[in-house]
């Protein structure tokens, strides 16, 4: 028997309307916010993610589905989707159309990752992203729309965690200084970390190894060492962010996987889904666009886990939805009636009213299980000496009231009777 790919998962009907109540949550809360929505191809060009992300990230050096084309071409499954939006936003010169691009995205992604809960190999995220302006007032507005959508969700246990990285140039300085502090003690980091030494030494902070935690305790921080400018946006952040009321921690040790980051980097974690905490992260990321070959255009975004939140909207009970229902389900009483009955629910389908019947010549009592089953709100009994009469009878499932209606304006009866 042929299984689904491991770290993959079917979304089944039973699942579906979680999905929904949080798809349509997303796109309420960001076309509020007038951000606009992209869709972008699954898989582009390898080098555009070589280019963005960084060779030496965990997603670049690890992670990425890529396969060469027939062509010859070197693919790569999208790990994430800030690359293909600013790729699209410079070949289409959005940037020209508009000052300020505000784009939102919902999307499956591909890293090849170790499976574990919260943590798959096609995974889907939403997210935004904002490009043209430098504004710190838009950074503070991008963690509020985030937020916003997981307070919408009735997600109570979050924590909001800041953190600027400056300009490449405070990086690079800080970087010197990170690796004379860590210096002597290289050689007792695990063996992760000490490649990262060598390749990105910031990610140490990333590192869940208990030892390394140890002897990164008193590093110096890089927040201490960031530009007035840098500093400067950072406190109109949280300037604003407390304006906005909602709550934050400022963590220094924030440093985030990807390399295009710049000043305002940003995650909210939740308490409720075990290790693979991080619902969303996201940042500013100004030199990104010109580094990929664009004006230069200053941009901030951020992307959400969307497998993640619903499992922390599981575990806190966070919202319910509806069980699934149809308008009428109708019962055959007499078998001869099989084509009255199609035609019946096909009038009704016509005028936008979620019909269903039966196709497997079940007794009247099982079509009745059905309709249950179902969820129902009306059951139409087509045959018998009413049926011969030119009449039908509807049954209102909530109530068990029951009415006859002719057969002759059915369809206009029953609109009338499931609007009010
Ligand atoms: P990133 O693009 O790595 O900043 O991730 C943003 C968010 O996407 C994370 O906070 C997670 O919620 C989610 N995410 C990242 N990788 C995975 C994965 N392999 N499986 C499920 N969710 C993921």
């Amino acid at each position: 028997m042929i299984r689904a790919i491991k770290g993959t998962k079917d979304i089944l009907p039973a699942d579906i309307p979680r999905w929904r109540y949080l798809e349509e949550t997303v796109r309420r809360i960001f076309e509020n916010f007038n951000y606009k929505e992209i869709r972008t191809p699954v898989f582009e060009e390898t080098a555009l993610f070589a280019r963005s992300i960084g060779e030496e990230t965990d997603i670049v050096s690890k992670e990425m589905y890529t396969f060469t084309d027939k062509g010859g071409t070197s693919i790569t499954l999208k790990p994430e989707m800030t690359a293909g939006v600013v790729r699209a936003f410079i070949e289409h010169s959005l940037g020209a159309q508009q000052p300020l691009s505000k784009l939102y995205y919902i999307s499956p992604m591909f890293r090849q990752e170790r499976p574990q809960a919260g943590r798959l190999r096609q995974f889907h995220q939403f997210g935004a992203e904002a490009l043209g302006s430098t504004s710190p007032l838009l950074d503070a507005e991008m963690i509020q729309m985030a937020y916003e959508v997981l307070s919408s969700l009735g997600l109570k246990d979050l924590s909001v965690k800041i953190n600027s990285l400056g300009v490449p140039a405070d990086r690079e300085n800080y970087k010197k200084i990170l690796r004379e502090f860590l210096s002597d003690k290289k050689d007792m980091l695990s063996e992760d970390s000490r490649k990262r030494f060598d390749k990105n030494i910031l990610r140490i902070f990333d590192s869940k190894v208990e030892s390394d935690q140890e002897l990164i305790k008193g590093a110096p921080l890089l927040i201490d060492y960031i530009s007035e400018e840098s500093k400067n946006d950072f406190e109109i952040v949280k300037e604003y962010l407390s304006k906005l009321s909602i709550p934050f921690e400022l963590d220094p040790k924030l440093v985030r996987g990807l390399d295009y980051y710049t000043k305002t980097t940003f995650e909210i974690i939740s308490g409720k889904v075990g290790a693979q905490s991080a619902l969303l992260g996201g940042g500013r990321y100004d030199l990104l666009v010109e580094q990929l070959g664009g004006k230069p255009t200053p941009g901030v975004g951020f992307a959400a886990g969307m497998e993640r939140i619903l499992l922390a909207c599981q575990n806190e009970n966070s919202f319910t939805v509806d069980e699934p229902s149809i308008d009428i389900y109708i019962v055959r009483i007499d078998k001869e009636l099989d084509l009255v009955v199609s035609e019946i629910a096909s009038k009704l389908r016509k005028e936008n009213i979620a019909t269903d019947y039966d196709y497997l010549q079940r007794s009247v009592k099982a079509q009745m299980r059905e309709a249950n089953k179902m969820n129902a709100k009306f059951t139409l009994f087509v045959g018998g000496d009413e049926f011969k009469e030119g009449m039908i009878n509807l049954k209102n499932m909530k109530t068990g009231e029951q009415q006859s209606i002719s057969v002759e304006n059915l369809t206009e009866t029953i609109q009338s009777i499931i609007k009010n």
